[in-house]
């Protein structure tokens, strides 16, 4: 019984597929993507791959057998031959929690795709569940896996990393998908904070960190650029600079500086910032002592601001944080439970040149052995003029590596590559999420021909499927146009262009049998225009198709 309702919805999963009568450019590409393509490991804050004897290059074993595997689509806009298809796997919830793991796997798909981070590109995307009964429920700790598909793990009770023990078997699953896996994702049943990047985007069904956690690595993943915030090892892609003399990759998102003061050229200055101290404690807190920190300070600006992140620490009397004997008012975020959360405190005034002093102390004794202190950062700044704080600025912002080695970036918190808990990437981040699943979604779906008849008259129709952006999107989705989104159409027949057809998605021609107008090479071109892109070198936003149409209606 069980097995036959499984075999359904695997059928019914599969069955989502499209022809393509392709002809057209070469733009349309193979996804290779993340299957092959270099790791970017990132637990956010934290966390690097444990080694299992896996082959560096990233080969895997052919013999591991996939999975049973039960497939339900989640969100699917097209054909997945044409589609970016992310697909979660279930690991950790037993045959009794199949609904749970759908809940789980549709509610991080519409987190990160309605109404924010991948709204827009929701076209071009297909998300899927893929479920696998395991033996066990949850995920292990302590390094030790349970009796899971992908054997996804915990070292030690930390919410940061997790680990899978078994990526052979992630591998044939993915495999076993064909075009309908590009982005494997490994969902792991466990209520909190915890994930990893790279080959595999793993994730918790944690309800407020599951989606931060999952747009973050995606965004490595998708995108192929580092971190913005400070104390990672990996800044690169369109999103990082590491010299400010060398061309800036956003210089077309640049805003207009409100002073001239510390500029590096006439179109590009570096914010004025400081990072006096960041670490990475990951420790129990405990009442007996005060965790606490020493930096220095030069007295030299105007503003700054208290970052740390914290778990086990529900109830505002749970904690207090100081920073030179000034209580800072910290409260936890509503409804977090146990689970990790990031904490910003700005303050207004400079640092005095000296020696200052950060302490986290528990007041709680109850929350002895789970409460923890998880990183701690203090960051400075310039006044407004030095250093525009204001979302919706673009310039050289620098972030401080875990070497403290500066790299810039373009926003000061527009990120959620910076600010995990933001729910939106950076215009910058936005464009290249757009060029990098234009390299495998060809804005052409499909091309086909049919007739229609009436009072003895033939007439040819030609129709143009293209992946539902512009006036084309889901009006159930979308009652304003966004983005000043535009398809542009141009006809051709025989090199000469239709203009009557102009921006049409279906040409109508009279077949009269008399003559042969309606016979010859049809060429459609496509361009795509939004206000997220601006720089489109590899002209990925446009398309085209050629069809020849060689017979009459009458002969079909
Ligand atoms: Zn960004």
């Amino acid at each position: 019984m069980v097995l036959n309702r499984v075999l359904n919805i695997l059928l019914f999963g599969l069955g989502v597929q499209a022809s393509t009568g392709y002809l057209g450019d070469a733009q349309q590409q193979p996804m290779s993507m993340s299957k092959t393509g270099e790791s970017n490991v990132c637990a956010m804050h934290g966390g690097s791959l444990p080694s299992f004897g896996y082959a560096k290059d990233g080969s895997h074993s052919v013999s591991a057998l996939s999975p049973t595997l039960a497939i339900r689509p989640l969100a699917v806009s097209g054909p997945p031959e044409n589609r970016v298809d992310l697909v979660f796997f279930s690991d950790g919830y037993t045959i009794e929690e199949m609904d749970k793991f759908f809940t789980d796997a549709k509610r991080l798909a519409d987190d990160i795709s309605q109404n924010q981070t991948f709204f827009t590109v929701r076209p071009l995307l297909n998300f899927w569940g893929a479920f696998t009964p395991s033996e066990e429920s949850g995920i292990g700790a302590d390094g030790v896996p349970k009796k899971t598909p992908y054997g996804l793990y915990r070292e030690g009770t930390e919410l940061r990393a997790v680990y899978y023990a078994r990526p052979e078997v992630a591998h044939a699953a993915c495999d076993s998908m064909g075009d309908q896996c590009n982005y494997p994702i490994l969902l792991g049943n466990d209520p909190l904070y915890g994930g990893l990047g790279g080959e595999f985007t793993v994730i918790t069904s944690s309800i407020l960190n599951g989606p931060l956690v999952l747009r973050h690595e995606l965004g490595h993943s998708i995108i192929d650029v580092g971190e913005e915030y400070d104390g990672g090892f990996a800044y690169f892609g369109v999103n990082a600079v590491q010299d400010a003399h060398e061309p800036v990759s956003w210089d077309h998102w640049l805003s207009i500086p409100p002073s001239t003061s510390g500029s590096i050229n006439s179109d590009a200055r570096v914010e004025r910032s400081v990072m006096p101290m960041q670490t990475y404690p990951w420790t129990l807190l405990n009442t007996t002592q005060s965790w606490s920190i020493k930096f220095p300070a030069s007295g030299l600006y105007f503003r700054h601001v208290v970052r740390f992140s914290l778990s086990g620490l529900p109830e505002a009397t749970d904690l207090r944080v100081e920073l030179d004997g000034i209580e800072l008012d910290w409260v936890p975020k509503e409804g977090l439970g146990l689970d990790r959360w990031h904490y910003d405190i700005h303050r207004d005034g400079g640092l005095s040149d000296g020696e200052h002093i950060l302490s986290f102390t528990l007041l709680n004794q109850e929350r002895e052995g789970v409460a923890q202190l998880c990183s701690a950062e203090i960051l400075e700044f310039g006044d407004e003029d030095e250093f525009v704080s204001s979302p919706g600025f673009y310039s050289l912002y620098p972030t401080f590596s875990d070497k403290n080695e500066t790299s810039y970036r373009p926003t000061n918190e527009d990120c959620l590559m910076r600010i995990v808990t933001s729910p939106d990437l950076c215009k910058v981040c936005t464009e290249g999420l757009w060029i990098h699943l234009l390299k495998s979604v060809n804005l052409i779906d499909d091309l086909t021909e049919s007739c229609t008849h009436s009072s003895s008259t033939w007439t040819k129709i030609l129709t143009l499927d293209l992946v539902p952006l512009a006036h084309l999107r889901n009006p159930e989705e979308n009652n304003e146009p966004i983005n000043n989104e535009s398809y542009a159409i141009i006809w051709k027949k025989d090199g000469i262009v239709l203009d009557e057809f102009a921006n049409m998605t279906s040409i109508a021609i009279e077949d009269n049998d008399n003559n042969d107008q309606v016979l010859g090479r049809y060429e459609v071109f496509v361009k795509f225009s939004t206000d997220e892109i601006r720089l489109d070198e590899e002209g990925r936003t446009s398309s085209s198709r050629v069809y020849d149409v060689t017979t009459h209606c009458e002969d079909d």
